[in-house]
């Protein structure tokens, strides 16, 4: 059977022919999910040129008549929603409940966007003087390039492409080569929608070829990017030299401090949770328990009893709870990880294999990995890994907790698990992170609020909620005398 076939889209077209590239199901890699266009450095050009060429009109046109787009464009996604998920599930690997959240989550990002046009709300202020009215409208920036990781690879590109749109900018989304299939379904739904040509463009392809056109396309005015540090801080350093407006979120090393007047079970199951949900292939997986003394060894057992509990497959059948890594390359960047943890800190008290036989053998299937004793300055408890890996620490007391919780470079999200409400104000003051859980795991977070992280997990503005508005727009400030 062949497989099917996703070109690009520009100006309005869908373009397909020249070279293709696989999208392969990583729980079976003999199954191909569809051959998508490699996108060249020309193609982000016309790309970028179409955008241009149509923001003038998309600008002027009404907001909440661009908000009707995106609720079309979510109407479209809802009736659809099975196929979209089971996608989701086939191209990345997640569970087909994990993806389902994920495209749900996607639908509702649309509409809240599209609620948005009936707002999109300026600024009004008193003036100093008399008979003069100030106030200050939002315009877009422009023409903004969107660069997402594969991890979530509808969400993502939903909450990027929805407020740059009613916003009333123009975008060229680069969706990432492990899984573009997702974020294609949102492009196809915008078209169906009716979306005026050259508003939306989709160019898939090869990170490193397609940035460095996206960032040195004239058109372009801003770039908002979700992936690893490594690449974000690069295209920070070339978008700068073009004074491009930038936003970045990337990588993290989040911890869960459990402290000893938890709540025991669901403290463990938290814990699990956060760190190998999705394969701990969250940016806000939790990839150190740090756990306080008094009980580190009745913990430590129950987690690692738990998490040998755990049902690992493909994500498509029912009852499995973690999927397979997204690729070769990540697994054999875990595999890579769970050994320095082993020079590190002795046996993984649980997994620390990959999984073989049967329908393993397809697929990039990994055992959830615990590891104890882990302390601050091992690699396993400073990088990110990315994986169905946990490192367990022990901390004396709640301010040590703190002291090792806030002791890395990254500072997306963070999780404590406690009855002690005064510990809880406490956390929430002094932990250096964007996005803080309490008596739940670390990670899952909802797009009404500001979603990113601080220190070297993130730059610029916020994502999701009302923030994403300061990033897609700008303020024209008036002072009028009548
Ligand atoms: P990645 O390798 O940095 O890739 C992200 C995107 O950038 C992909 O579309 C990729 O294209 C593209 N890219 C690669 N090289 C590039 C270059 N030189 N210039 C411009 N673009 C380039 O990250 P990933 O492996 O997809 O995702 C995992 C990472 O994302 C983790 O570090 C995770 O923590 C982070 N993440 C962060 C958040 C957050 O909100 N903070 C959310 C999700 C994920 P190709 O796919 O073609 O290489």
């Amino acid at each position: 059977m062949s497989s099917p076939v996703f070109g690009n889209y520009i100006d309005g077209e869908w373009i397909a022919g020249g070279p293709m590239f696989e999208n392969r199901n990583p729980a079976n890699i003999d199954d191909i999910a569809g051959l998508f266009a490699r996108g060249s450095a020309a193609d982000v050009e016309a790309a970028a040129g179409a955008a241009a060429a149509a923001l003038p009109a998309w600008a002027a046109m009404p907001a909440p008549a661009r908000g009707n787009i995106l609720y079309k464009a979510a109407d479209i996604l809802d009736r659809r929603f099975e196929m979209i998920a089971a996608e989701m599930t086939r191209e990345e690997g997640k569970t087909l409940p994990e993806s389902k959240g994920e495209v749900r989550r996607s639908i509702n990002i649309f509409r809240y966007y599209a609620a948005e046009g009936a707002r999109l709300a300026g600024m009004l202020a008193p003036s100093e003087r008399e008979r003069v009215q100030t106030f200050a409208v939002r315009k877009p920036v422009g023409v903004v390039a969107l660069i997402t990781p594969w991890n979530f690879p509808s969400a993502i590109p939903a909450w990027k492409l929805a407020p740059a749109l009613i916003c009333g900018n123009t975008v060229v989304l680069k969706p990432a080569s492990a899984a573009p299939l997702s974020a294609w379904r949102l492009v196809e739904a915008l078209h169906e929608a009716g979306i005026p040509k050259g508003v939306v463009n989709y160019v898939a392809g090869p990170g490193g070829a397609l940035g460095d056109a996206l960032i040195g396309a004239r058109p372009v005015r801003g770039v908002s990017f979700t992936g690893s540090c490594q690449v974000g801080y690069k295209l920070h350093a070339e978008a700068s030299r073009r004074r491009l407006r930038i936003q970045l979120e990337m990588g993290g090393k989040n911890p869960t401090i459990v402290l000893a007047d938890a709540d025991f079970n669901s403290a463990v199951e938290n814990v699990v949770n956060g760190a190998f949900f999705s394969t701990g292939q969250k940016c806000t997986a939790t990839s150190r328990a740090i756990v306080e003394d008094a009980i580190y060894g009745r913990f430590l057992e129950a987690l690692v009893e738990r998490t040998k509990r755990l049902k690992v497959g493909d994500g498509s059948q029912a009852g499995v709870e973690i999927g397979p890594c997204v690729d070769d390359a990540q697994i054999q960047t875990v595999m890579r990880y769970i050994e320095i943890g082993r020079k590190e800190c002795g046996e993984p008290r649980a997994g620390g294999f990959r999984l073989s036989g049967g329908g393993y053998d397809k697929g990039y299937f990994i055992a959830p990995t615990v590891f104890a004793d882990v302390t601050e300055s091992m690699t396993i408890a400073q990088e990110e890994i990315f994986g169905p890996v946990l490192a367990v620490m022990r901390a004396r007391d709640f301010d040590d907790a703190m002291r090792l919780a806030n002791g890395v470079p990254f500072g997306l999200s963070a999780s404590i698990q406690t009855t002690n409400v005064s510990r809880v104000f406490e956390y929430i003051s002094r932990m250096e992170a964007g996005l803080l859980t309490v008596n739940l795991p670390s990670a899952g977070v909802e797009y009404q609020l500001p979603f990113g992280g601080t220190k070297d997990s993130s730059f610029g503005p916020k994502e999701q909620g009302q923030a994403a508005l300061e990033f897609y727009s700008d303020f024209k400030t008036v002072y009028l005398k009548y």
